[in-house]
């Protein structure tokens, strides 16, 4: 049976994939009221929502998923919870990793605790989504093609940031088995397009090339990853949000694996410039090899598959939506 929502809480909101998700819902579920809470860390923009202003299908609550006060103000009345509000940089999780835990493991609880008091409520939440990343998983070798993350490979995050997504994880299942919330989850794979923050490879890559300038590549760029376009992943979030199984966990990918080499030479080919741009740097501590998904169950069961990830055009089209929009990056890299 297919969920139909009146008000949903996005939070994290303002962020890369949060931002793209309340545009999308408002788009496609235009009946639905979206409340956007999020704190506004150095990730969160509200620029990424201009466009919205005026919007009276939408609410902004500038606040922290770790209050309960907050939290409660912001659920009232929500019959859906898609949770998105995280620290998600793993770099930074390696320089400084306790924000992580206050963020992604207590502010979860936090919510869960929230949504759970509504339980016994004439307005009870009916669906909690959990939004969570491949990474949980750790990696996979590079001589194995063969492997794949399923939705039952054991967790074993390596990370301070996926170590944090994991114990969150682990708490929103528990929420549904102890206590039946409503709890669906999903992992997926790298993410890509409009709105990505300027720390992350693509957006830092393409905006350095634009100001003339080097691009960091990691160790020997041999580490790959899969990539998926951000309106695909919000696609996917609202399928399950709406068709999920309670307690179940979805992966959701892109089929779409490149090592990071690969994905620097694309860049710098769609862009005319040369690899002499190829800047190697010391790699990242505790590099995972290898992530790529197995995405059977999202096709089978909710019926989704990618259809904006197409590569190289999504990844072109990127590029230009950054070209095409200096003055929403440059602020950001001169602070
Ligand atoms: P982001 O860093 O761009 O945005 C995070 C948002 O959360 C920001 O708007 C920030 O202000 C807000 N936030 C942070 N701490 C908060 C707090 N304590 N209270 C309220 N708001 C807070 O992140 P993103 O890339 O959009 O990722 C969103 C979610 O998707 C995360 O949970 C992440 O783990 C997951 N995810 C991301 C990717 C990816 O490739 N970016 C892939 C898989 C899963």
């Amino acid at each position: 049976m297919a969920h139909t929502f009146q008000r949903i809480l996005v939070t994290g909101g303002c962020g890369f994939i949060g931002s793209n998700l309340v545009r999308m819902l408002r788009r496609e579920r235009p009946d639905a009221h979206v409340v956007n809470l999020d704190a506004l860390t150095y990730a969160g923009n509200p620029a990424n929502l201009a466009d919205l202003e005026g919007d009276s299908g939408y609410s902004f609550i500038h606040g922290d998923i770790r209050d309960r006060a907050t939290v409660d103000r912001a659920m009232d009345g929500c019959d859906a919870v898609m949770h998105l509000a995280a620290e998600s940089h793993v770099d930074r999780s390696i320089i400084d990793s306790l924000p992580f835990v206050r963020t992604n493991v207590e502010g979860t609880q936090v919510l869960l605790d929230a949504a759970r008091a509504r339980a016994t409520s004439s307005e009870p939440v009916r669906r909690f989504l959990h939004v969570s990343t491949d990474e949980v998983y750790g990696q996979l070798p590079l001589d194995r093609p063969d492997l794949l993350f399923t939705e039952s490979t054991p967790l074993a995050p390596s990370s301070p940031y996926s170590a944090s997504k994991a114990a969150s994880d682990m708490l929103a299942l528990a929420a549904h088995h102890t206590h039946g919330l409503p709890v669906v989850l999903t992992r997926c794979s790298n993410n890509f397009g409009p709105y990505q923050y300027p720390e992350k490879v693509i957006p830092l890559f393409v905006t350095n090339l634009m100001e003339g300038g080097t691009v960091p590549l990691y160790g020997d760029g041999r580490n790959v990853r899969d990539w998926l376009h951000v309106e695909d992943h919000c696609e996917a979030l609202l399928a399950v949000a709406e068709r999920g199984a309670d307690g179940r966990v979805y992966n959701i990918g892109g089929n779409n694996e490149r090592t990071n080499l690969q994905l620097t030479r694309t860049i710098l080919e769609l862009m005319g410039l040369g690899e002499d741009r190829i800047v190697p740097v010391a790699d990242r501590l505790g590099h995972d090899l290898r992530y790529a998904i197995d995405a059977t169950r999202m096709r089978e069961e909710i019926g989704w598959e990618p259809t904006r990830s197409a590569w190289p055009d999504a990844l072109l089209a990127t590029i230009e939506w950054y070209r095409a929009n200096p003055g929403w990056w440059e602020p950001l890299k001169k602070r």
